[in-house]
């Protein structure tokens, strides 16, 4: 089959491989799609994690239908539509045995960050996975469904942390960067909370992308400031969400945030948040870096995209067109999440 594969830093290409078999516990899918992630963008350009084996797989934002199940599966039938939890975790510490391998104790030494960032993913027409990865995603579109996983899950536990401080209709939250995740955190604070949303992008047809998915306002990094004041009556955002996390990014959040406001760095766009008391931050800020989400998090996100509370915009392209669809999201020329349909 064929599959598109980091080979080296900076290269990926689609190459043959046999296609997989699922060992004890293990499961085969058939990919229905497979989202592309500004991370797999850094994670080609930066070389890949430390200690990831190369070639693997691209590839960490799946759905799939299940098409064969090694031994020892239970409860998933061939067939079955279902999306991937792929944080990688030892599978022993506390956090990994409550579903939460994002935050395992063990993650900075694992040899790989999740299916697809260190081991084979989704961007071929079939992928391994272990059975307790799965969260059935019956009835979505399979397209939508697969950006759940990553865009839909990290924006909701990124939302779902702050919302303590988004219950008041005063509320405000920013949200910077209005992309593949972004777009999907704006109808995330919409469905989970009560605060105004302002969104901010270098680019109109992200805003008006943002508008779409329920942002009151929306504004270029350098009108930002006079939106927030206008619908916070000059108080400054509860929680400024940064999906961006270049320098002027966090400066920009920094500048946002109201007195004991939050700032969720969420973006790894290698900009640099000094900390320092007195210092840039208000009194009381609170500063979070979620990582992706957990498996109940996942199994909440697709409940919640199956109420049709959320839009997810998405672009497809075939398996064969991968590079060319990493291209278009290098030049920043995606509007929502770029998705390859690998049976197109
Ligand atoms: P994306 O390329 O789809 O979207 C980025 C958006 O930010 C684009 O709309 C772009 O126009 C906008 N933008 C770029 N520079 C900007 C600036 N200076 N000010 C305002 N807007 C700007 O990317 P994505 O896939 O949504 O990923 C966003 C970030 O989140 C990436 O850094 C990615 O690596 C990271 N990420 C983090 C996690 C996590 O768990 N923390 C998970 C997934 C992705
Ligand atoms: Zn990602
Ligand atoms: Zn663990």
């Amino acid at each position: 089959m064929k599959a598109y594969r980091m080979t080296a830093a900076g290269r990926a290409s689609l190459v043959d491989v046999p296609v997989p078999v699922p060992g004890p516990g293990q499961v085969r899918l058939e990919v229905l799609a497979a989202g592309i992630c500004h991370s797999d963008l850094s994670v080609l350009d930066s070389g890949a994690g430390a200690g990831w084996a190369l070639p693997f797989t691209l590839g960490h934002e799946i759905c799939g239908r299940v098409d064969m199940a090694g031994p020892g599966v239970d409860g998933w039938r061939e067939g079955d539509q279902v999306v991937v939890h792929a944080p990688y975790g030892c599978g022993h510490c506390d956090r990994c045995a409550s579903g939460r391998t994002n935050y395992c104790d063990d993650r900075r030494t694992l040899p790989a960050a999740g299916v697809g960032l260190g081991v084979d993913g989704g961007m071929a027409r079939f992928v391994v996975v272990g059975q307790e990865r799965l969260v059935a995603a019956p009835g979505l579109d399979p397209v939508v469904a697969a950006t759940l996983t990553d865009a839909g899950l990290t924006s909701y536990h990124a939302v779902a942390e702050c919302a303590r401080n988004l219950s008041s209709p005063a509320a405000v939250a920013v949200v910077i960067g209005v992309g593949g995740l972004g777009h999907v955190a704006i109808g995330i604070l919409r469905a989970l909370t009560k605060a105004r949303v302002v969104a901010v992008d270098t680019r109109d047809d992200a805003l008006a992308l943002g508008a779409e998915c329920g942002a009151e306002a929306g504004a270029r990094p350098d009108a930002a400031r006079s939106e927030v004041d206008r619908l916070s009556a000059g108080r400054g955002a509860d929680v400024v969400l940064d999906f961006v996390g270049a320098q002027n990014s966090i400066d920009l959040s920094v500048s946002l945030l109201r007195t004991a406001g939050e700032l969720v760095l969420v973006g790894s766009g290698g900009g640099t948040l000094a900390v320092a008391k007195p210092g840039p931050q208000p009194s009381g800020a609170v500063i979070r870096m979620p990582f992706w989400g957990s498996r109940p998090e996942l199994v909440e996100v697709v409940d919640l995209a199956r109420s049709g509370r959320l839009t997810v915009r998405s672009t497809k392209f075939a398996l064969d067109e991968a590079g060319r669809a990493f291209d278009e999201l290098r030049q920043g020329r995606i509007v929502g999440r770029a998705v390859l349909v690998p049976g197109s």
